[in-house]
């Protein structure tokens, strides 16, 4: 049986995580207690996310010419998502986080570095991979244009869109017309609605909200589903696996509630193991986990 075809146009960062016993003062030199780097960007996450979730993913975006984008792209071969899209962008180094940890707080600078060098053009040279999948997933940590310009070619070949709206800016007037899904969280929502609910908006809403569970519309009518309860250890990463699971299960062909109950059942249990990519369920799990 052929896969569901996913294309997921998004970041790719390395995650470079120290840990200390406090946060440092201004101008303070301090020793660390322990330094991680882990694979993360939204794109990268939510691609992984629907790799295990079943699909076909191919992964459009860029990175550097430097041993962080190296290691990110043999990373993401070896999880399975086609990386023979993503452009390694010369003069821009591979986009970063850098997270320190103290005193039960982060402190966080992202640094988008290749990301933020993707354009239009660059996506233009990819429409046949986007009018031949079945959905195709957004997030904003790439230029707002590159995300119009692949909704746009999605919606003229009647693919479907999903727009994950972070880290949230004002959404351009155009994304309301190409984009089927806005999957933003309860902060997100408050801000994409704080100048009132656009009519157009209201059906293609699917708020997340952590251990609330998700609320949509369907068929004109609000619906709410409540979260499955599980041992929360890290929640990092729960977003992002709600929305790969949930593109996943929309390219297969199911309806938007079923796929719902899976992108809900898939993030709760991804939040029941630490680590943003580590935590993702294979489908056969979720699928089990249903039952
Ligand atoms: P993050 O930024 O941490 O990745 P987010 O703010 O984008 O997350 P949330 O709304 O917190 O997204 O979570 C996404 C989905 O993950 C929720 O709608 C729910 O399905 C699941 N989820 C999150 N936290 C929990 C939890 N404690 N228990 C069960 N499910 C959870």
């Amino acid at each position: 049986m052929r896969k569901p075809k996913v294309t997921v146009v998004g970041s790719i960062n390395m995650d470079l995580v120290v840990s200390a016993s406090r946060m440092p003062e201004k101008g303070e030199t301090l020793m660390g207690d322990d330094f991680h780097t882990y694979p993360g960007g939204k794109g990268a996450n939510q691609a992984v996310a629907a790799t295990r979730a079943g699909a076909d993913v191919t992964l459009i975006g860029a990175v550097g010419v430097d041993s962080f984008g190296q290691e990110l792209m043999t990373h993401l071969e070896k999880q399975k998502v086609n990386m023979s899209l993503v452009t390694r962008k010369k003069d821009v180094p591979t986009g970063i986080a850098t997270i320190i940890l103290a005193e039960n707080d982060n402190r966080i600078i992202v640094t988008p570095g290749a990301n933020h060098s993707l354009t239009p053009e660059d996506i233009k040279k990819q429409e046949e991979t986007i009018r031949n999948s079945d959905i195709v997933l957004f997030q904003l940590e790439t230029p707002v244009e590159v995300v119009i310009k692949a909704a746009e070619l999605a919606h003229q070949a009647g693919v479907k869109t999903i727009l994950n709206p972070a880290p949230f800016q004002p959404i351009p007037e155009e994304l309301f017309e190409t984009i089927k899904y806005f999957t933003p969280n309860e902060t997100e929502v408050k801000e994409l609605t704080s100048g009132g609910m656009d009519g157009r908006l209201q059906k293609k809403l699917i708020v997340t909200m952590g251990e609330q569970g998700v609320s949509y519309t369907q068929d004109e009518q609000s619906k709410h589903v409540a979260a499955y309860k599980v041992n929360a250890i890290d929640t990092t990463g729960a977003g992002d696996t709600f929305n790969g699971s949930l593109a996943a299960k929309l390219a297969s062909g199911s309806e938007l509630n079923e796929a719902i109950d899976f992108a809900n059942a898939s993030a709760a249990l991804s939040v029941e193991k630490a680590g943003a990519q580590n935590g993702m369920p294979e489908k056969e799990e979720v699928e089990k986990y249903l039952q």
